[in-house]
């Protein structure tokens, strides 16, 4: 190229496919101005040593919907651009080898259905049809998705490229950045080996390097590099070109068709890490050797599925590395770090399935500054401080490497980097019993084992081990009262001249009450959906205290930071590593209480929605009157040191009152039975108060602008397109879990968003939106007639309406 550009819009680091994917879109979104930058040739990272498989189906709604523009993208781009992409739909099937594979394949199936996709189920010789040279005698069944399709990843990579400089973007390769200028907490330039380019944004789409890329801007992006291997044959007697994909999850396996022959991959359970040390210099259009040794598990479960492959000659054993994640999915979004960098990584041997749905959602977060739609489960503030610690990293993304194919559980947990953060009270719950899980690296307990019950979840499909003991921890909550270890609870001190100012902006309920009070309040995006669910006490006129979900920590205090008004004088602190958190819950809480406190704690003086600063057994405490199990309760926050002697008199006062620990699953069940919603799963980015039925905590009658607030004026002046619903279903031998197709009379509504058993009601309990383009009001609630699909089968349901479960209600029969 004649010059080395100066100035940019925005500046990609990485000319992969998800770097010339977020190209290609800026350029469609009308930024012209963008430049990719590539240290050697566009795909000479991982992208040139994919297999192509193109898979969509997720068990999120919106990655399924980021992977189907994808396939949308990739179904026209050849035509758009002129150059050949390999591109072909020849849909993707997955096999089920036992009886609990195939209720994952089943629910899949369902999920599939929920999002609109037509995944169908087949039993052996329908598979067999469609892959004639498998054997089939191990099957108990299998789906078939017919929109899946593989691709030719180097050929896709050079159409977006060719599409984006069709768009106004410059591709500059053999360019390399050094180094990342941050100006007052935003990115503004970027150094080249070349010179440097200002910018507005600075996208990091650097595969397995993003990492090295990130720490130039102090932004840390968790991928571990990993080897990946897959055989190629020669062409194979009775191989038609039209082979759909074919993934073997029992076999660890996968095959697709390549000229003739097969492309044939895994995922070992003992994975090997690469480039610990840091990615070699001038590791372009490298494979690592091949290892045969290492292969060979594959091969001999390849061989039982295809025989064929014993005479087929052998062209290459790939072995290529590519940037896998702690979580198993991608990296998107703006980092919480550095205002204005944006990564797009860590695509887990899906980039090429993922990299023009990617691209899109990337390029529309960075051109309209928050993502179009509900991202969570790739946001990059999914993570946070210990996902900095590289070990913990290796350690948690090889499990997960290993775990891509094994059955994916309802409730599993990961065993792998752990414990890694413990709340004060750890040894203490272990000892009497706790089955932990975690969150956020919290160790957190789920459930409590009974004497002569191991700690230990043994999963199914069906009822778990856990079932009883968190029966008993919810009977124990509603009829006398629990203590519940929620130290992990994100908390927040919002202080200074312009804190209730502030935050009035920023939350949709009213929070300027006086102090004293709690508030339980969302924050809204622009499209007036749910970004925050969250308590806020005010602890004085200038100070305020703000309680959140452990998962939400980064995310939340982003949010909160981003979208303080300018010019107001306020201080926002993380101070969640200080506090302690104990929840006592239950009818008999008060009588506990009010053992441990001087402080009056009548209702009079104590009553709902109120916060006070208190001793209780001797540690300053804020005290919050607040319940997610429906019964009278307090959430007891106060300084770490006094944890073990908090727990102690508690669990002493309580002893005649019946006092029991329980955990996070009786929660769940407490909460679902209440109708309290959960983020991110029944309210979320996508939903607004209005649609969740929760517009009795949206400050909308008051004159007071908040951020969403025109977006609900306007929402409610229209039909409403969606409204969350509850539903039961009374037969015990289902179990709900979520993402559980809707039918009213007979045609697809919407989806389970959750859905557990109520142990005080007796029934599962689903929640999920009823969704239709004319709208939805309480009259077409009430004059359906519903079933819900669980595993592809069609069960009965009722739909209910109000709480399913109030404590002022005559007591049901525990
Ligand atoms: C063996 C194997 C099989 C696979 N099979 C499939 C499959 O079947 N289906 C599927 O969907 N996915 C598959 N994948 C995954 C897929 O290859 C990746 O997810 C995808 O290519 C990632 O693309 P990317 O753009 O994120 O990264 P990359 O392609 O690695 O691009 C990153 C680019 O950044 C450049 N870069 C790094 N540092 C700098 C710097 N400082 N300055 C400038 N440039 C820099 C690199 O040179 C590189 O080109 C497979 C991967 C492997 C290893």
């Amino acid at each position: 190229m004649a010059t080395f550009p100066t100035q940019a819009r925005a500046v990609i680091i990485g000319g992969g496919i998800v770097g010339c994917s977020t190209a290609y879109h800026l350029a469609q979104l009308g930024w012209k101005d963008v430049v990719v930058l590539e240290r050697h040739k566009l795909t000479s990272g991982s992208t040139f040593h994919a297999a192509g498989l193109v898979g969509q189906l997720r068990s999120s709604a919106n990655i399924t919907q980021m992977l189907g523009n994808s396939i949308e993208l990739y179904d026209r781009l050849e035509k758009e651009t002129g150059l050949a992409t390999g591109w072909k739909r020849n849909g993707g099937l997955r096999l089920a080898c036992n009886p609990e594979r195939m209720e994952e394949v089943e629910r899949q199936a369902t999920t599939a259905h929920s999002f609109g996709l037509d995944m169908q189920i087949l039993t052996p010789k329908e598979a067999r049809e469609l892959w004639p040279i498998m054997t089939v005698d191990d099957l108990v069944g299998a789906a078939f998705l017919p929109t899946d399709g593989q691709a030719n990843p180097s050929d896709i990579t050079q159409a977006l490229a060719k599409g984006a400089r069709m768009g106004g973007a410059t591709i500059v390769e053999n360019c390399k950045v050094t180094g990342i200028e941050v100006k007052d907490g935003r990115a503004v330039a970027v150094e080249t080996d070349r010179g440097r380019i200002a910018c507005e944004a600075v996208v990091n789409c650097g595969g397995q390097w993003a990492w090295e890329i990130g720490q130039m801007a102090g932004v840390n992006v968790p991928v571990q590099s990993v080897e990946h291997q897959y055989l190629v044959t020669e062409p194979i007697d009775g191989v038609p070109r039209n082979l759909p994909t074919l993934r073997d999850p029992d076999r660890l396996i996968y095959f697709k068709e390549e000229v003739g022959g097969l492309v044939m991959g895994g995922y070992e359970p003992n994975p090997i890490p690469w480039a610990l040390d840091g990615i070699p210099e001038g590791f372009n259009f490298t494979l690592l050797d091949s290892n045969w040794d290492h292969f060979e598990q594959m091969m001999e479960q390849a061989l039982i599925r295809v025989p064929a492959l014993e005479n087929a000659g052998i062209r290459t054993l790939t072995n290529g590395p590519e940037a896998f994640t702690p979580d198993g999915n991608f990296i998107l979004g703006e980092a919480p770090e550095c205002e204005r960098f944006f990564v797009g990584a860590g695509f887990n041997a899906f980039g090429i399935a993922s990299g023009g749905g990617a691209g899109k959602a990337l390029a529309e977060w960075i051109v309209g500054g928050e993502p179009s739609m509900d991202l969570w489960p790739v946001d990059i503030r999914r993570f946070g401080g210990h996902h900095a610690d590289r070990e913990w990293v290796r350690d948690r993304t090889l499990e997960l490497y290993g775990k891509h194919y094994t059955m994916a559980w309802p409730y599993e947990e990961h065993e792998s980097a752990r414990p890694v953060r413990t709340s004060a009270l750890y040894p203490h719950l272990k000892e009497a019993g706790a089955c932990f899980g975690e969150k956020m690296g919290w160790e957190r307990p789920n459930w409590f084992a009974p004497e002569g019950m191991e700690a230990k979840d043994v999963y199914s499909y069906g009822r778990q081990n856990w079932f009883g003991p968190v029966g008993e921890e919810h009977r124990n909550t509603r009829e006398n009262v629990s203590v519940f270890d929620q130290s992990s609870f994100a908390k927040f001190m919002v202080s200074g001249p312009g804190a209730e100012a502030a935050l009035s902006w920023i939350c949709s309920n009213d929070v300027s009450k006086p102090a004293g009070s709690l508030t339980y309040t969302q924050m809204l995006n622009r499209r007036g959906g749910i970004e925050c669910d969250l308590t806020v006490a005010r602890l004085a006129d200038d100070r305020f205290y703000i309680v959140t979900g452990t998962g939400f920590r980064t995310h939340d205090f982003h949010w909160i930071r981003r979208n303080v008004p300018h010019g107001l004088d306020v201080t926002l602190e993380d101070i969640t590593d200080s506090q302690c958190t104990l929840s006592l819950m239950g009818p008999k809480a008060r009588h506990v209480l009010e053992q441990v406190t001087e402080a009056d704690v009548s209702n009079a003086a104590f009553p709902f929605g109120a916060v006070r600063e208190i001793d209780v057994a001797g540690a300053r405490a804020k005290v919050l009157r607040v319940t997610y199990v429906g019964e009278l309760g307090w959430e007891l926050h106060f300084p770490i040191e006094n944890a073990y002697t908090v727990y102690k008199a508690l669990m002493a006062a309580g002893r005649r009152h019946g006092i029991g620990n329980a955990g996070y699953r009786a929660i769940e069940s407490l909460r679902l039975e209440k109708g309290y919603r959960a983020w991110p799963s029944d309210i979320g980015p996508d939903h607004t108060p209005l649609e969740a039925g929760m517009g009795w905590a949206v400050k909308l009658k008051t004159n007071t602008p908040f951020l969403g607030r025109d977006a609900l004026v306007a929402q409610k002046q229209a039909p409403r397109k969606k409204r969350l619903a509850c539903f039961t279903v009374d037969d015990p031998e289902i179990v709900l879990l979520g993402r559980e197709t809707i039918y009213r009379n007979g045609e697809r509504v919407g989806w389970l968003t959750s859905g557990g058993w109520g142990y005080t009601v007796e029934t599962n309990i689903g929640y999920g939106y009823v969704r239709r383009a004319g709208g939805v009001d309480l009259d077409y609630l009430k004059t359906g007639t519903y079933q819900l699909e669980v595993a592809s089968r069609l069960v009965d349901c009722d739909i209910r309406f109000g709480a399913l479960y109030d404590p002022k209600m005559e007591r049901i029969k525990v």
